[in-house]
């Protein structure tokens, strides 16, 4: 049994090797979305160091990061740039207040963004679901600057993941991490997603994202006048267990939120910074929304740095001799110099020329995948960018996690959603890495669900409802 209490350990920070880390941890550490309970038996894994893809633990064992340490880093670990760039940053000032005062990072920063997105007057917060929660605010107090103080509700799509702090859990349409906390939190409306795995057979696309937008039209003939925005994640919901739509959905969508007066914001947290192929995934749509949110791969995974980018529109709707018609909205760390440091030297290698070599190094990748593509276990295969998802058909009930240990015991840090595997690499990796990823995921299958065997019946996408990403 794990100790309950803590436990009085000995202060001594120099001490080298640390003893029994991981009991440690688990005695002072409370984990995110972990059911504490379940570490008895299987303590965390205490990593030493980093390099390019690999994690190295403490005995020395390599270990391939195929989630990017949670879809945050781009160019592997302990990458020379970003880290540079953050040292020579430390020696000019590593933080000040921004209300008031200004510095080169965050404004460099700013116009880069602009220049890149077409969207403007950064605002930024430390994490995503800040970043959400920016959104959602501007959003209403636009319409109420402008005397439309009703329009205050929001819409999701089913399955969207925004962040998990009460405000993002409005639109956060997971009812595994809502459920608990459902008198707390004022649920937007969902509408459904054109989830390429639910189209009904006798439906074209175009007619399966026809009759998804045609729910959502509905939706706003009734209450667009009461609804300030729609929240969208552009083109795969990750968290949902990577929900793939085609990009005439977000198109669609782009047009209804703009005749009925709604704004569109698009979460491109996970997606974007090229992770969908394109700098955003919105480009894929040719879309401009109201309001984008970035964060995770912001800083290259190095620090937390959210910004919502928003319409000289929005922004001249606050701009005004009252106060209170400003966004008086603060988080301490707002534009922190080290993390707008660590973003700029993220776009240095996020350039055109980068976008273009990970699309060549992921259809490399993707013949390096065949053998998944393959798996008689493996349904629904999806591919965009540097992700690969696929659904496990007649997983067992505990495949998530007995499928991670058995992939972390042949080196490679994976966790599958419910029964979604899925790949997310950081943009270093190279066909030694995949091949090595694609021979562990195999063997972990191979562990988990015994001797490959087709399924008998058809396979069905995961059932959320336990899943963690
Ligand atoms: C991770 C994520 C968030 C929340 O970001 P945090 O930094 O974890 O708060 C929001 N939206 C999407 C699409 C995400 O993947």
């Amino acid at each position: 049994m794990m100790p309950l209490g803590p436990t009085p350990i000995p202060m001594n920070r120099s001490s080298r090797p640390q003893a029994d880390l991981p009991g440690r941890s688990l005695r002072a550490v409370w984990h995110p979305c972990t059911q504490m309970k379940r570490h008895e038996g299987a303590p965390p894994l205490e990593i030493v160091r980093g390099e390019g893809v690999w994690l190295i633990d403490a005995q020395g064992r390599r270990v391939l990061d195929a989630v990017s340490s949670w879809w945050v880093n781009l160019f592997g670990h302990n990458q020379p740039q970003i880290k540079a760039a953050i040292s020579a940053q430390m020696d000019r000032i590593e933080h000040v207040m921004l209300a008031g005062l200004t510095h080169a990072p965050v404004v460099e920063l700013s116009e880069r963004l602009l220049a890149r997105t077409g969207l403007g007057h950064a605002h930024y917060g430390s994490d995503g679901a800040s970043a959400t929660e920016m959104a959602l605010k501007m959003s209403a107090h636009f319409w109420r600057n402008g005397g439309r103080p009703q329009k205050n509700r929001f819409i999701g799509l089913a399955g969207g993941y925004h962040g998990e702090t009460v405000g993002a859990l409005a639109v956060t349409d997971v009812p595994l991490f809502r459920q608990s906390y459902a008198p707390l939190v004022r649920v937007a409306a969902t509408v459904p997603v054109p989830d390429l795995r639910r189209k009904p057979a006798q439906l074209s696309e175009a007619e399966w994202v026809a009759h998804c937008a045609g729910a959502l039209e509905r939706h706003l003939q009734q209450h667009a006048d009461r609804t300030a925005a729609l929240i969208v994640e552009p083109l795969v919901q990750c968290a949902a267990g990577f929900v793939v739509y085609p990009p005439a959905y977000l198109a669609r969508v782009r047009e209804l939120c703009t005749q009925y007066g709604v704004h569109l914001v698009a979460d491109e947290i996970a997606v974007g910074m090229g992770r969908s192929g394109s700098f955003l995934a919105c480009e894929q749509a040719n879309v401009r929304p109201d309001f984008l949110c970035l964060s995770k791969g912001l800083t290259g995974g190095y620090l937390p740095l959210s910004v919502v980018l928003t319409t000289d529109t929005v922004y001249a709707a606050f701009y005004d001799d009252d106060v209170a018609r400003g966004f008086l909205h603060s988080h301490s760390y707002t534009g922190n110099p080290l993390a707008c440091s660590a973003a700029l030297a993220t776009l240095d290698l996020l350039d055109d020329a980068r976008l273009a070599a990970n699309r060549e190094l992921a259809a490399r990748l993707d013949a390096i995948f065949a053998p998944l593509h393959a798996h008689p276990r493996l349904t629904h295969a999806r591919h965009l960018g540097l992700i690969w998802a696929w659904d496990v058909a007649d997983a067992p009930a505990d495949f998530a996690r007995r499928f991670a240990a058995a992939a972390l015991a042949r080196g490679a840090l994976l966790r599958p959603i419910g029964s979604t595997l899925y790949f997310m690499p950081p943009y270093v990796i190279d066909e030694a890495g995949a091949e090595h990823l694609r021979d562990a995921a195999l063997g972990a299958l191979h562990a988990v669900l015994g001797a490959a065997r087709p399924s008998a019946t058809p396979a069905h996408p995961a059932a959320p409802e336990r899943a963690l990403p």
